[in-house]
Protein backbone atom coordinates (compact mmCIF):
# COMPACT_ATOMS: atom_id res chain seq x y z
CA UNK A 1 0.00 0.00 0.00
CA UNK A 2 1.22 3.59 -0.67
CA UNK A 3 0.12 5.88 2.27
CA UNK A 4 -0.27 9.50 1.04
CA UNK A 5 1.61 12.26 1.91
CA UNK A 6 0.59 13.71 5.96
CA UNK A 7 -0.61 17.38 6.00
CA UNK A 8 0.16 20.13 5.92
CA UNK A 9 -1.41 19.68 2.25
CA UNK A 10 -1.30 23.23 0.69
CA UNK A 11 -2.00 22.13 -2.25
CA UNK A 12 0.25 22.79 -5.04
CA UNK A 13 -0.15 23.36 -8.72
CA UNK A 14 0.42 20.57 -10.93
CA UNK A 15 2.94 21.06 -13.29
CA UNK A 16 1.74 22.84 -16.16
CA UNK A 17 -1.60 23.85 -15.12
CA UNK A 18 -0.29 27.30 -14.78
CA UNK A 19 -2.97 28.26 -12.19
CA UNK A 20 -2.17 29.36 -9.07
CA UNK A 21 -2.75 27.46 -5.92
CA UNK A 22 -5.58 24.27 -5.10
CA UNK A 23 -6.95 25.14 -8.38
CA UNK A 24 -6.89 22.31 -11.59
CA UNK A 25 -7.85 22.91 -15.42
CA UNK A 26 -10.63 20.53 -15.18
CA UNK A 27 -12.29 22.72 -12.46
CA UNK A 28 -13.20 24.88 -15.57
CA UNK A 29 -15.23 21.62 -16.63
CA UNK A 30 -16.75 20.73 -13.25
CA UNK A 31 -17.75 23.89 -12.18
CA UNK A 32 -15.70 23.74 -8.82
CA UNK A 33 -14.46 26.70 -7.06
CA UNK A 34 -11.49 25.89 -5.12
CA UNK A 35 -9.90 28.83 -3.15
CA UNK A 36 -6.15 29.55 -2.13
CA UNK A 37 -5.84 27.33 1.34
CA UNK A 38 -7.43 24.57 0.29
CA UNK A 39 -6.94 21.81 2.56
CA UNK A 40 -7.60 17.92 1.48
CA UNK A 41 -11.00 16.93 4.08
CA UNK A 42 -10.29 15.00 7.31
CA UNK A 43 -12.84 12.23 7.48
CA UNK A 44 -13.42 12.34 11.10
CA UNK A 45 -15.17 15.78 10.49
CA UNK A 46 -17.73 13.89 8.69
CA UNK A 47 -20.37 14.63 10.72
CA UNK A 48 -21.24 10.60 11.24
CA UNK A 49 -17.99 10.20 12.48
CA UNK A 50 -18.35 13.36 14.91
CA UNK A 51 -21.29 12.03 16.27
CA UNK A 52 -18.37 9.79 17.77
CA UNK A 53 -16.09 12.24 19.08
CA UNK A 54 -17.68 15.72 19.08
CA UNK A 55 -19.68 16.68 21.81
CA UNK A 56 -21.98 19.09 20.02
CA UNK A 57 -22.93 16.47 17.92
CA UNK A 58 -22.88 13.00 19.97
CA UNK A 59 -25.61 12.35 21.62
CA UNK A 60 -27.82 9.06 23.30
CA UNK A 61 -30.13 9.65 20.52
CA UNK A 62 -27.40 9.23 17.53
CA UNK A 63 -25.88 5.96 19.52
CA UNK A 64 -29.32 4.84 19.15
CA UNK A 65 -29.68 5.47 15.93
CA UNK A 66 -26.43 3.79 14.97
CA UNK A 67 -27.11 0.85 17.00
CA UNK A 68 -30.73 0.55 15.59
CA UNK A 69 -29.11 -0.44 12.15
CA UNK A 70 -27.90 -3.98 13.07
CA UNK A 71 -27.12 -4.48 17.19
CA UNK A 72 -30.46 -3.17 19.11
CA UNK A 73 -33.81 -3.11 18.18
CA UNK A 74 -35.02 0.06 15.75
CA UNK A 75 -37.63 2.77 17.55
CA UNK A 76 -40.65 1.09 16.22
CA UNK A 77 -43.99 3.19 16.17
CA UNK A 78 -47.29 2.06 15.46
CA UNK A 79 -47.27 5.33 12.60
CA UNK A 80 -46.88 4.63 8.65
CA UNK A 81 -43.66 4.47 7.77
CA UNK A 82 -42.09 3.41 11.00
CA UNK A 83 -43.90 0.35 12.27
CA UNK A 84 -41.97 -3.09 12.49
CA UNK A 85 -42.25 -4.32 8.93
CA UNK A 86 -40.98 -0.90 7.61
CA UNK A 87 -37.61 -1.31 9.85
CA UNK A 88 -37.34 -4.96 8.96
CA UNK A 89 -37.47 -3.79 5.21
CA UNK A 90 -34.54 -1.28 6.16
CA UNK A 91 -32.12 -3.52 7.89
CA UNK A 92 -32.54 -5.86 5.42
CA UNK A 93 -31.94 -4.02 2.47
CA UNK A 94 -28.41 -2.89 4.50
CA UNK A 95 -27.62 -6.03 5.05
CA UNK A 96 -25.16 -7.15 2.42
CA UNK A 97 -23.43 -3.86 3.05
CA UNK A 98 -22.96 -4.18 6.75
CA UNK A 99 -22.16 -7.82 6.57
CA UNK A 100 -19.33 -6.86 4.19
CA UNK A 101 -18.45 -3.64 6.28
CA UNK A 102 -17.42 -5.68 9.59
CA UNK A 103 -15.71 -8.67 7.78
CA UNK A 104 -13.05 -7.24 10.27
CA UNK A 105 -14.65 -5.68 12.83
CA UNK A 106 -12.38 -7.04 15.55
CA UNK A 107 -9.54 -5.13 13.93
CA UNK A 108 -11.50 -2.24 14.13
CA UNK A 109 -13.11 -1.71 10.67
CA UNK A 110 -15.78 -0.41 9.09
CA UNK A 111 -15.18 -1.45 5.49
CA UNK A 112 -16.60 0.61 3.13
CA UNK A 113 -17.08 3.77 5.41
CA UNK A 114 -13.82 4.16 7.15
CA UNK A 115 -11.78 1.97 5.92
CA UNK A 116 -11.60 0.46 1.81
CA UNK A 117 -12.71 -3.47 1.31
CA UNK A 118 -10.45 -6.37 2.38
CA UNK A 119 -9.63 -8.01 -0.94
CA UNK A 120 -7.61 -11.17 -2.24
CA UNK A 121 -4.26 -10.97 -3.64
CA UNK A 122 -3.98 -9.68 -7.20
CA UNK A 123 -2.97 -12.45 -10.00
CA UNK A 124 0.76 -12.50 -10.18
CA UNK A 125 0.82 -12.05 -13.84
CA UNK A 126 -0.89 -9.35 -15.37
CA UNK A 127 -2.72 -10.03 -18.16
CA UNK A 128 -2.21 -9.21 -21.93
CA UNK A 129 -4.24 -6.04 -22.82
CA UNK A 130 -4.75 -5.13 -26.41
CA UNK A 131 -4.71 -1.60 -26.04
CA UNK A 132 -5.97 1.30 -23.05
CA UNK A 133 -9.31 1.88 -25.03
CA UNK A 134 -9.97 -1.47 -25.47
CA UNK A 135 -9.40 -2.07 -21.72
CA UNK A 136 -11.22 1.20 -20.83
CA UNK A 137 -14.28 -0.48 -22.69
CA UNK A 138 -14.17 -3.94 -21.31
CA UNK A 139 -13.61 -2.28 -17.92
CA UNK A 140 -16.51 -0.46 -18.14
CA UNK A 141 -18.97 -3.53 -19.80
CA UNK A 142 -17.89 -5.68 -16.52
CA UNK A 143 -18.76 -2.71 -13.88
CA UNK A 144 -21.93 -2.87 -15.31
CA UNK A 145 -22.07 -6.67 -15.33
CA UNK A 146 -21.13 -6.48 -11.96
CA UNK A 147 -23.47 -4.35 -10.04
CA UNK A 148 -22.67 -0.81 -11.46
CA UNK A 149 -25.77 1.33 -13.16
CA UNK A 150 -23.40 4.16 -14.12
CA UNK A 151 -19.77 4.09 -14.61
CA UNK A 152 -16.87 6.79 -15.66
CA UNK A 153 -13.46 7.09 -15.39
CA UNK A 154 -11.33 10.10 -13.66
CA UNK A 155 -7.72 10.47 -13.38
CA UNK A 156 -6.53 10.37 -9.46
CA UNK A 157 -7.43 13.68 -8.26
CA UNK A 158 -5.60 13.64 -4.79
CA UNK A 159 -7.27 17.21 -3.73
CA UNK A 160 -10.51 14.72 -2.71
CA UNK A 161 -8.53 11.69 -0.94
CA UNK A 162 -8.74 12.47 2.50
CA UNK A 163 -6.39 13.76 4.70
CA UNK A 164 -6.55 11.19 7.15
CA UNK A 165 -8.96 8.62 7.60
CA UNK A 166 -10.76 7.88 11.22
CA UNK A 167 -10.74 5.27 12.90
CA UNK A 168 -14.32 4.65 15.13
CA UNK A 169 -13.18 1.88 17.33
CA UNK A 170 -10.07 3.74 18.49
CA UNK A 171 -10.77 7.27 17.71
CA UNK A 172 -7.56 7.65 15.64
CA UNK A 173 -6.73 8.90 12.30
CA UNK A 174 -4.68 6.70 10.41
CA UNK A 175 -2.82 8.25 7.05
CA UNK A 176 -4.91 7.24 4.08
CA UNK A 177 -3.73 3.95 2.02
CA UNK A 178 -4.04 3.60 -1.90
CA UNK A 179 -2.59 0.79 -3.78
CA UNK A 180 1.05 1.45 -5.35
CA UNK A 181 1.04 3.50 -8.78
CA UNK A 182 -2.53 4.01 -8.61
CA UNK A 183 -3.70 6.65 -11.31
CA UNK A 184 -7.20 6.25 -12.13
CA UNK A 185 -10.56 5.72 -10.65
CA UNK A 186 -13.44 3.90 -11.72
CA UNK A 187 -16.06 5.47 -10.16
CA UNK A 188 -19.47 3.53 -10.20
CA UNK A 189 -23.03 4.60 -9.15
CA UNK A 190 -25.69 2.24 -8.42
CA UNK A 191 -29.56 3.59 -9.05
CA UNK A 192 -31.58 3.85 -5.24
CA UNK A 193 -35.47 2.12 -6.02
CA UNK A 194 -37.73 4.97 -6.72
CA UNK A 195 -40.89 3.99 -5.03
CA UNK A 196 -39.08 3.83 -2.06
CA UNK A 197 -37.85 6.87 -2.12
CA UNK A 198 -41.17 8.16 -3.11
CA UNK A 199 -41.91 7.61 0.56
CA UNK A 200 -39.20 9.62 2.16
CA UNK A 201 -38.78 10.50 5.20
CA UNK A 202 -39.55 7.20 6.81
CA UNK A 203 -37.92 3.82 7.55
CA UNK A 204 -39.47 2.29 4.03
CA UNK A 205 -37.58 4.93 2.01
CA UNK A 206 -34.28 4.16 3.84
CA UNK A 207 -34.42 0.81 2.43
CA UNK A 208 -33.59 2.23 -1.05
CA UNK A 209 -30.60 3.95 0.63
CA UNK A 210 -29.60 0.28 1.92
CA UNK A 211 -30.18 -1.39 -0.74
CA UNK A 212 -28.22 1.39 -2.60
CA UNK A 213 -25.26 0.85 0.06
CA UNK A 214 -25.78 -2.92 -0.80
CA UNK A 215 -25.46 -2.87 -4.22
CA UNK A 216 -22.53 -0.83 -4.58
CA UNK A 217 -20.46 -2.94 -1.87
CA UNK A 218 -21.14 -5.71 -4.05
CA UNK A 219 -20.27 -3.78 -7.54
CA UNK A 220 -16.97 -1.76 -6.27
CA UNK A 221 -15.77 -5.44 -4.59
CA UNK A 222 -16.49 -7.36 -7.32
CA UNK A 223 -14.80 -4.61 -9.97
CA UNK A 224 -11.37 -4.43 -7.94
CA UNK A 225 -11.55 -8.46 -7.83
CA UNK A 226 -11.80 -8.47 -11.57
CA UNK A 227 -9.18 -6.05 -11.70
CA UNK A 228 -7.08 -8.13 -9.06
CA UNK A 229 -7.76 -11.15 -10.94
CA UNK A 230 -6.10 -9.47 -14.51
CA UNK A 231 -2.99 -8.68 -12.23
CA UNK A 232 -3.73 -5.13 -11.72
CA UNK A 233 -4.02 -2.87 -8.68
CA UNK A 234 -7.49 -2.34 -7.24
CA UNK A 235 -8.83 -0.92 -3.96
CA UNK A 236 -12.42 -0.81 -3.55
CA UNK A 237 -14.05 1.75 -1.48
CA UNK A 238 -17.52 3.32 -0.96
CA UNK A 239 -17.50 6.07 2.00
CA UNK A 240 -14.10 5.48 3.11
CA UNK A 241 -10.65 6.99 1.48
CA UNK A 242 -11.65 10.25 -0.48
CA UNK A 243 -14.59 11.76 -1.23
CA UNK A 244 -17.01 10.62 -4.01
CA UNK A 245 -19.12 13.24 -5.46
CA UNK A 246 -15.67 15.35 -6.60
CA UNK A 247 -14.59 11.88 -8.65
CA UNK A 248 -17.97 11.52 -9.61
CA UNK A 249 -18.61 14.61 -11.22
CA UNK A 250 -14.69 14.64 -12.55
CA UNK A 251 -15.76 10.68 -13.89
CA UNK A 252 -18.92 12.40 -16.20
CA UNK A 253 -21.35 10.91 -13.90
CA UNK A 254 -23.35 14.37 -13.22
CA UNK A 255 -22.95 17.78 -11.96
CA UNK A 256 -23.53 18.94 -8.47
CA UNK A 257 -26.91 20.20 -6.84
CA UNK A 258 -28.14 22.70 -4.33
CA UNK A 259 -29.15 19.50 -1.97
CA UNK A 260 -25.20 19.00 -2.07
CA UNK A 261 -24.79 15.39 -3.63
CA UNK A 262 -24.58 14.14 -7.54
CA UNK A 263 -27.76 14.81 -9.54
CA UNK A 264 -26.75 11.93 -12.76
CA UNK A 265 -28.37 12.79 -15.88
CA UNK A 266 -29.95 9.52 -15.60
CA UNK A 267 -31.49 9.19 -12.45
CA UNK A 268 -31.24 12.48 -10.68
CA UNK A 269 -29.90 12.47 -7.01
CA UNK A 270 -31.30 9.13 -6.66
CA UNK A 271 -28.01 6.93 -6.81
CA UNK A 272 -24.96 5.64 -4.30
CA UNK A 273 -21.54 6.20 -5.12
CA UNK A 274 -18.85 3.62 -4.65
CA UNK A 275 -15.19 3.72 -6.31
CA UNK A 276 -12.19 1.63 -7.30
CA UNK A 277 -8.65 3.12 -7.34
CA UNK A 278 -6.26 1.12 -9.64
CA UNK A 279 -3.18 1.68 -11.75
CA UNK A 280 -4.73 -0.02 -15.15
CA UNK A 281 -3.97 2.86 -17.66
CA UNK A 282 -7.59 3.63 -18.60
CA UNK A 283 -8.66 6.55 -20.88
CA UNK A 284 -10.71 9.14 -18.12
CA UNK A 285 -13.95 9.97 -19.45
CA UNK A 286 -14.92 14.17 -19.65
CA UNK A 287 -17.38 16.24 -16.55
CA UNK A 288 -20.72 16.97 -18.22
CA UNK A 289 -22.42 19.52 -18.11
CA UNK A 290 -26.21 19.52 -18.95
CA UNK A 291 -27.84 22.50 -17.15
CA UNK A 292 -27.93 21.41 -13.13
CA UNK A 293 -26.39 24.37 -11.86
CA UNK A 294 -28.68 26.61 -14.09
CA UNK A 295 -31.44 24.81 -12.98
CA UNK A 296 -31.12 24.95 -9.20
CA UNK A 297 -30.80 28.76 -9.63
CA UNK A 298 -34.20 28.80 -10.11
CA UNK A 299 -35.46 25.88 -8.10
CA UNK A 300 -36.13 25.16 -4.54
CA UNK A 301 -37.62 22.24 -4.27
CA UNK A 302 -35.19 20.26 -2.13
CA UNK A 303 -35.46 23.25 0.08
CA UNK A 304 -38.95 23.85 0.68
CA UNK A 305 -39.22 19.64 1.11
CA UNK A 306 -36.09 19.38 3.53
CA UNK A 307 -38.10 19.28 7.47
CA UNK A 308 -35.64 20.67 9.45
CA UNK A 309 -34.79 23.37 6.67
CA UNK A 310 -31.30 23.21 6.77
CA UNK A 311 -30.27 23.70 2.32
CA UNK A 312 -29.00 26.47 1.42
CA UNK A 313 -31.24 28.89 -0.47
CA UNK A 314 -28.89 31.58 -1.99
CA UNK A 315 -25.92 31.34 -3.90
CA UNK A 316 -22.85 28.96 -3.82
CA UNK A 317 -20.99 30.21 -0.85
CA UNK A 318 -17.43 29.71 1.01
CA UNK A 319 -17.66 28.14 4.50
CA UNK A 320 -20.82 26.31 6.50
CA UNK A 321 -22.53 25.93 9.98
CA UNK A 322 -19.25 23.40 11.21
CA UNK A 323 -16.88 21.45 10.17
CA UNK A 324 -18.44 19.04 7.80
CA UNK A 325 -17.87 20.71 4.89
CA UNK A 326 -14.76 21.79 2.55
CA UNK A 327 -13.44 25.42 4.45
CA UNK A 328 -12.19 26.83 1.01
CA UNK A 329 -14.76 25.57 -2.11
CA UNK A 330 -17.48 27.74 -3.20
CA UNK A 331 -20.80 25.36 -2.92
CA UNK A 332 -23.79 25.11 -1.89
CA UNK A 333 -23.66 23.66 1.87
CA UNK A 334 -25.96 21.92 3.86
CA UNK A 335 -26.41 22.02 7.19
CA UNK A 336 -25.31 18.58 8.34
CA UNK A 337 -25.58 18.75 11.91
CA UNK A 338 -29.14 20.35 11.75
CA UNK A 339 -29.45 17.59 9.08
CA UNK A 340 -28.05 14.49 11.10
CA UNK A 341 -29.93 15.85 14.26
CA UNK A 342 -33.22 15.63 12.54
CA UNK A 343 -32.18 11.90 11.33
CA UNK A 344 -31.76 10.72 15.09
CA UNK A 345 -34.90 12.21 16.07
CA UNK A 346 -36.72 10.63 13.12
CA UNK A 347 -34.39 7.02 14.59
CA UNK A 348 -33.83 6.79 10.39
CA UNK A 349 -32.67 8.57 7.64
CA UNK A 350 -33.90 10.78 5.38
CA UNK A 351 -34.45 11.23 1.65
CA UNK A 352 -36.74 13.74 1.78
CA UNK A 353 -34.42 16.47 -0.22
CA UNK A 354 -33.69 13.44 -3.20
CA UNK A 355 -37.43 12.84 -3.53
CA UNK A 356 -38.42 16.24 -3.80
CA UNK A 357 -35.31 16.81 -6.28
CA UNK A 358 -37.21 17.42 -10.13
CA UNK A 359 -34.48 15.47 -11.89
CA UNK A 360 -35.51 12.64 -9.73
CA UNK A 361 -36.58 10.74 -12.20
CA UNK A 362 -35.13 8.52 -15.09
CA UNK A 363 -34.45 8.47 -19.19
CA UNK A 364 -36.36 5.06 -19.47
CA UNK A 365 -39.54 7.02 -20.82
CA UNK A 366 -39.62 9.41 -23.46
CA UNK A 367 -41.48 11.96 -20.99
CA UNK A 368 -38.27 11.63 -19.20
CA UNK A 369 -36.60 12.44 -21.71
CA UNK A 370 -38.25 15.47 -22.65
CA UNK A 371 -38.36 16.77 -19.94
CA UNK A 372 -34.89 16.51 -19.15
CA UNK A 373 -34.39 18.24 -22.98
CA UNK A 374 -36.76 21.12 -21.59
CA UNK A 375 -34.64 21.28 -17.96
CA UNK A 376 -31.16 21.82 -19.76
CA UNK A 377 -32.62 24.11 -21.59
CA UNK A 378 -33.43 27.90 -21.43
CA UNK A 379 -37.04 26.51 -20.82
CA UNK A 380 -36.67 25.46 -17.60
CA UNK A 381 -38.48 27.25 -15.99
CA UNK A 382 -41.22 25.76 -17.90
CA UNK A 383 -39.51 22.40 -16.86
CA UNK A 384 -39.54 23.54 -13.04
CA UNK A 385 -43.50 24.20 -13.82
CA UNK A 386 -44.27 20.90 -15.14
CA UNK A 387 -42.62 19.70 -12.40
CA UNK A 388 -44.65 21.34 -9.61
CA UNK A 389 -48.12 21.11 -11.67
CA UNK A 390 -47.81 17.37 -11.97
CA UNK A 391 -46.78 16.73 -8.22
CA UNK A 392 -44.27 14.91 -9.31
CA UNK A 393 -41.80 15.03 -5.65
CA UNK A 394 -45.39 14.45 -3.66
CA UNK A 395 -44.68 12.24 -1.06
CA UNK A 396 -46.24 8.66 -0.69
CA UNK A 397 -47.69 6.84 2.04
CA UNK A 398 -45.63 4.15 3.00
CA UNK A 399 -48.42 2.02 3.21
CA UNK A 400 -48.83 2.89 -0.58
CA UNK A 401 -45.52 1.35 -1.16
CA UNK A 402 -46.82 -2.50 0.55
CA UNK A 403 -49.58 -2.00 -1.89
CA UNK A 404 -51.86 -1.40 0.80
CA UNK A 405 -53.49 2.02 -1.04
CA UNK A 406 -55.18 1.82 -4.24
CA UNK A 407 -52.23 2.41 -7.05
CA UNK A 408 -51.03 5.82 -7.61
CA UNK A 409 -48.45 6.03 -10.28
CA UNK A 410 -45.12 7.85 -10.05
CA UNK A 411 -46.22 10.30 -13.57
CA UNK A 412 -44.14 8.83 -16.31
CA UNK A 413 -40.37 10.70 -16.53
S1 LIG B 1 -31.64 14.37 4.04
FE1 LIG B 1 -33.53 15.28 4.92
S2 LIG B 1 -32.82 16.58 6.59
FE2 LIG B 1 -31.03 16.14 5.29
S3 LIG B 1 -30.92 17.82 3.81
FE3 LIG B 1 -32.15 16.20 2.83
S4 LIG B 1 -34.27 16.71 3.35
FE4 LIG B 1 -32.96 17.88 4.75
S1 LIG C 1 -34.53 20.25 -5.90
FE1 LIG C 1 -34.12 21.88 -7.37
S2 LIG C 1 -32.67 23.22 -6.30
FE2 LIG C 1 -32.67 21.27 -5.21
S3 LIG C 1 -31.01 20.09 -6.13
FE3 LIG C 1 -32.87 19.52 -7.22
S4 LIG C 1 -32.92 20.89 -8.99
FE4 LIG C 1 -31.46 21.76 -7.55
Amino acid sequence: MTVVPEPPHAMEPQVGDGLPSAQRAIDSETGFDVLPGFRRFRQRDDVFNRARWDPSVRSAKAEAFFASYDESPPRVRHVDGFDQRDFALRNASWHAAETLARVRRAEGRYEGFTHSFTMPPKAPRRAELSDVADATRQVKRAARLLGADLVGICVLDERWVYERTYCRADDTEPGVELPPGATHVVVVATEMDERLTATAPVATSSAATGLGYSRTATAVTSLARFLRELGYEAQACMNDTALSVPLAIQAGLGEYGRLGVLIAQEFGPRVRLGKVFTDLPLIPDRPRRFGVREFCEVCRECVSACPPKCLPDGEPSVGGSGPSHHARVRKWTIDAEACFRFWTDLGTDCAACVRACPWNRTLRSPAGRLWRLLAGSPLRRVALWLHRHRRRGRRRAGRWWWGEEPEWPVPPG
